[in-house]
């Protein structure tokens, strides 16, 4: 049975931070994280809404582009199909670079998912 000095439930922004200062410390870490990594703040609220709200303010700009001297051909729509895609992309970006920082630290990962019971080492 593998020992460990310290067990972090949740791979949100508390529990990833924690277990990468406790690494950084020296301290033999493992996260258990039920969905993914980043928890509620990357992969729902945070960076997401931020996604949306940049594609909405870009539209919006383009939409008003002539207040700023600018001139745009026809009017500014949303493929929104592009932009859930878009925030995909960093939301999975930001997800494997917070994994590598803690591999870096050594930390390791359990990944328990639903009801499965199952378990991943994500490293
Ligand atoms: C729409 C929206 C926009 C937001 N925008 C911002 C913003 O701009 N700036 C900001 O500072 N904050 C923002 N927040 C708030 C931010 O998301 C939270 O403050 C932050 O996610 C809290 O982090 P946490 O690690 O405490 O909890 P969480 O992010 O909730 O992470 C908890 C993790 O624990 C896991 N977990 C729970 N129970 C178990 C278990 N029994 N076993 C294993 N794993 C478990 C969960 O799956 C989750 O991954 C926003 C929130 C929402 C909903």
């Amino acid at each position: 049975m593998e020992i460990f000095d310290l067990i972090v439930i949740g791979g949100g922004p508390a529990g990833y931070l924690a277990a990468e200062r406790a690494g950084h410390a020296g301290l033999k870490t493992m996260v258990i994280e039920k969905n993914e990594y980043g928890g509620v703040c990357l992969n729902e609220g945070c960076v997401p809404s931020k996604t949306f709200l940049n594609s909405a303010k870009v539209a919006d700009y383009a939409n008003h582009a002539a207040k700023y001297g600018v001139k745009v051909n026809g009017k500014a729509t949303i493929d929104q199909k592009f932009v859930v895609e878009r925030k995909n992309g960093v939301v999975k970006m930001l997800v494997s670079g917070i994994k590598a920082a803690k591999a870096k630290t050594g930390t390791v990962t359990s990944l328990r998912r639903g009801t499965k019971n199952s378990s991943e080492s994500a490293f």
